[in-house]
Order: C-alpha cells, then sequence, then structure tokens
C-alpha cells in the first residue's frame, strides 16, 4: 500500500519536525521514520488505511490482524504505566479527537512512559487531524524518546511550529522555501501571501479566544485549499506565506482564484463568524527567481487588494506601486501624534470618562504623559473643563447636540494646566455612538493663543 495514497510526505515531516529527528541523532528524518511507527486512521469509522511498520506493531499483540482504530488505542493503552493510560487513554479515543478536532485543535501530543518488556522507556504519540469531504482523518506517529527530557520535547516542537496554528513559523517555513528554490531551479512555483480582513475587529467585538480560532480555522482553511505539495508559513500575526510547488501559473491561480471565492465563514459555539481574505501571489520563476524579491512582489499585490476592498486576490504586475505600501504601513498612532491639535475621547455618559489623548493634550496641560493626564484630570472630562465654566459649558453642548441633526458642537472655555496656567481653548466635539463603547464624543481641541500664533505665522492675524 502506497503512503502517498492517503497523506502526503510532507505531513508525515511536518508531524515529526525536522529538528526533532537531528536533536534525535538521525542523520535525516526519514532514519527517523523508519525507526517510528505511523498509521493513517479514518477516525469517523475507526478503519486503518495505512500502518507502518505492519509486522512490527502486530508483533506487539495477539491479535492477528489489526483493522479497527480502537484495537490501536487499546494496544498502546496497554503499553503505558498505570498513570499515564488512566490520563491519557480516555483522550486517544476516536471520539475524543475529533471532538478535539472541532474546537480547532489539529495537532496532539501526548508522552507516555511504558512499561513494556519491564524496561521503562518513554514514547511520543503525535497526531495530525485533518478533514476531508466531512470525514476526520488522524495521521499518528509513535518514536522512543526514552533518553530526551519532557521540556526539550515540547521546546523542539516550538522551534519549528507556530504553536497556535501548528503551521511552519516564519524561521523553519522560510528555509523549507529556500531549500526548494534552490534545489528545483528549473520549476515553476508560487509564492502566496495572505493576510485576514480586518482581523482586529474579531479580537476587539468578540475577545482573543475568538481571534485565535479565527486563526486556527484559517490554517485548516488553508491545508485544506493548498495542502497538496506546498509549504504554509504563519508569518506572524493575521499574516500567513504559501509556498505553492510544482504549479504553473494558470494551476496557481485557479488555486488561488478558488480559494478566495469560497465562503470561509468560521463556526464556534453556535456562532458564525464570517472569513475574509486578501490575497497576493507572484511566479517562481518568471517573476523572480530570489525568494525576498517574490514575497517582497506578492505582498505589493496583497496590499493592493487590501486598498481596493480587501476580500480578493491579485497576481504581481509591475505597475502596483510599491508607494502604496508605505501609505498603508503609516500607523494611526502615526497620525494622531503628528496632528496639528489635541484631540480627546470621552464617554457621553455621566461619568464623561476619558478613553483617548494624543501627545498634543498632554502638551496642552503640561503633562508628560496619558498616564499623567489621566491622573491630574481624574479620568474625566469634568475636571479638563475649569470649574467655573463646566456648567455652562455641559449646558451649551446638550443644547448644540439636541438641535442639529449631526451631533456636532463648538464651545470655547478655560482650562487650567498642571503648573496652575490658565488657558482658553476652542473645543470642536462630535457625538458618536459606537458598538463598543456607546455614546462617546471625538473632540478637537485648540488653544487659542496658539492658533492666534500659527495665523500669525501664516500672515493671516484676526
Ligand atoms: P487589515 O484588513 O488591514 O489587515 O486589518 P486588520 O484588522 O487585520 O489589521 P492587522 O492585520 O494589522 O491586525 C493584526 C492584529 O492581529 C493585531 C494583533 O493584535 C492581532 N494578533 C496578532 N497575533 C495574534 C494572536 O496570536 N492571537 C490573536 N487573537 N490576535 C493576534
Ligand atoms: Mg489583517
Amino acid at each position: 500500500m502506497s503512503d502517498q495514497a492517503y497523506f502526503s510526505k510532507e505531513s508525515l515531516y511536518q508531524l515529526a519536525g525536522r529538528s526533532f529527528a537531528a536533536f534525535l541523532g538521525f542523520p535525516d528524518i526519514d532514519r527517523l521514520l523508519e525507526k517510528s511507527t505511523y498509521f493513517y486512521v479514518d477516525l469517523t469509522d475507526e478503519s486503518i488505511l495505512f500502518l507502518h511498520p505492519e509486522s512490527k506493531m502486530r508483533s506487539m499483540t495477539d491479535v492477528s490482524a489489526i483493522t479497527h482504530y480502537s484495537q490501536i488505542c487499546e494496544l498502546m493503552t496497554h503499553c503505558m504505566d498505570e498513570q499515564c493510560s488512566n490520563e491519557i487513554g480516555g483522550r486517544l479515543t476516536a471520539k475524543s479527537l475529533i471532538e478535539e478536532y472541532r474546537i480547532g485543535s489539529r495537532f496532539r501530543q501526548f508522552l507516555f512512559t511504558c512499561k513494556f518488556g519491564g524496561v521503562p522507556g518513554k514514547k511520543q504519540i503525535c497526531c495530525d487531524l485533518s478533514e476531508q469531504d466531512g470525514r476526520i482523518f488522524g495521521l499518528f506517529l509513535i518514536c522512543d524518546v526514552t533518553d530526551v527530557h519532557d521540556t526539550d520535547i515540547k521546546l523542539l516542537r516550538r522551534v519549528e511550529f507556530d504553536g497556535l496554528t501548528n503551521l511552519y513559523n516564519r524561521s523553519a517555513g522560510d528555509l523549507l522555501v529556500l531549500e526548494y528554490l534552490k534545489n528545483y531551479p528549473q520549476d515553476s512555483a508560487a509564492i502566496v501571501l495572505l493576510d485576514i480582513d480586518h482581523f482586529k475587529r474579531f479580537n476587539d467585538q468578540y475577545g482573543h479566544e475568538v481571534g485565535d480560532v479565527v486563526l486556527r480555522g484559517t490554517a485548516r482553511q488553508l491545508e485544506q485549499y493548498f495542502g497538496r505539495d506546498s509549504v504554509i508559513i504563519r508569518n506572524g500575526g493575521d499574516e500567513f506565506l504559501i509556498l505553492l510547488k510544482h504549479r504553473t501559473e494558470a494551476e496557481a491561480r485557479d488555486e488561488v482564484r478558488n480559494f478566495s471565492n469560497a465562503d470561509h465563514s468560521i463556526r464556534y459555539q453556535e456562532r458564525t463568524y464570517p472569513c475574509t481574505y486578501s490575497v497576493g501571489f507572484a511566479m517562481y520563476p518568471e517573476q523572480g527567481r530570489e525568494y525576498h524579491d517574490l514575497a517582497m512582489k506578492a505582498d505589493v499585490a496583497m496590499y493592493t487588494v487590501k486598498m481596493h476592498h480587501r476580500n480578493s486576490y491579485l497576481q504581481y504586475r509591475p505597475d502596483l506601486l510599491l508607494q502604496k505600501r508605505t501609505q498603508l504601513s503609516f500607523q494611526l498612532a502615526d497620525i494622531v501624534s503628528g496632528i496639528p491639535g489635541a484631540i480627546l475621547v470621552y464617554k457621553a455618559d455621566e461619568k464623561e470618562e476619558i478613553l483617548f489623548a494624543n501627545d498634543q493634550l498632554y502638551d496642552l496641560f503640561e503633562c508628560d504623559s496619558m498616564e499623567e493626564l489621566l491622573s491630574f484630570s481624574g479620568d474625566s472630562f469634568k475636571n479638563i473643563v475649569h470649574p467655573d465654566d463646566l456648567d455652562e459649558v455641559e449646558a451649551s453642548i446638550k443644547k448644540q447636540i439636541d438641535s442639529n441633526p449631526f451631533g456636532l458642537d463648538y464651545v470655547s472655555y478655560r482650562i487650567i494646566t498642571k503648573s496652575g496656567k490658565v488657558k482658553m481653548i476652542d473645543d470642536i466635539g462630535h457625538l458618536v455612538h459606537t458598538p463598543k463603547y456607546g455614546d462617546i464624543f471625538y473632540v478637537f481641541l485648540y488653544d487659542r493663543e496658539q492658533k492666534a500664533d500659527i495665523l500669525r505665522l501664516a500672515g493671516l492675524e484676526e
């Protein structure tokens, strides 16, 4: 039976880990696999699709023919010492593994001490779960780790794989891509770069746990669509890089288009989270021979998609403007710190709690940081305004907001700085309803004296 019929060699390599093989002293990963037991199972009906090495596995038991995963499960549990069999046995059943897969955990790793043959030894079971046509499949690898410390085993996995998604991490993945490009100079391949659209919203609206579920779900979708003959890397954050090996330009485009057109909604705890992606790709060798160059071109294509409404894909073309990438990487923080005026955001409720202030606002009050401003102002807009002006200012804001349909207001008042200086301020406010904070005020504050200086400089004195 050919293993290629069911799972790729790469998925087996990924399960074992190249660094792990090197750490155990094997000259390459194939030697480790030769010495290990691995099998591929349809966990939905528990049928065994591949077993290596059959003879060794069968000699470990009286059962003349192993055909069912529950038999292997029983055999593994039987080899464990009592404590391990109590702790791990139940987690290895097909039912338990399928449940784990459903909540997003594809890779499982178990360590157990075996009582086999009277010689205490330690084994590792790694399991890679995947889904095809609604059925869950498990690729299992059992290897001897008697002489390896438990902590080393866990750390070694982190050397190559991202802990959250179990995809290659950037440093290990980059090496594999470089190795491929070096070994296949005549081949045609694609470098695909993909970023989740508005990913921060998942974190902000539903919490980091949902953000993590979306990242894991994305990893599974990538494996499903691009898993054949590829290297899939979590580049960092919500960005992924994929090497599609041995693909013509038309094949790569078809695959990327299929992925981009599909529905990638993620189900979690009875809710559906719609998820879209911006994807860019570049072809090897026509559009570049250097990995760095190809990745940069895929990045330019991806960011062009980001600028044009996201949720689509694009192949690199020389006319795509590199400079646009710079515009997009210009962060909100860069903007608010450079704006010629103070910005304040506060809740439009009784407490009027301050949610945000930029550097210019600290300066206005002669404070050195947000913390200092918050403690100076007691965390509330009420203490920003001079106490003698407060009632009038609040009444005026309310009157204006109630009478104009845009939620805009304009007021002037005095403030007292940290050193006791009194300044006259012009304030333009905008009341906005947000799903996260409810009603909030966005406010621009101008120091009258400073405004007069600027007008003088511009030759526009009042
Ligand atoms: P855009 O459509 O422009 O890509 O917008 P975006 O919201 O996706 O923006 P960006 O790509 O910059 O957001 C990445 C965010 O991912 C920022 C960071 O807080 C979050 N993040 C990074 N790593 C993790 C992680 O491991 N788990 C979770 N939950 N969030 C992460
Ligand atoms: Mg993103």
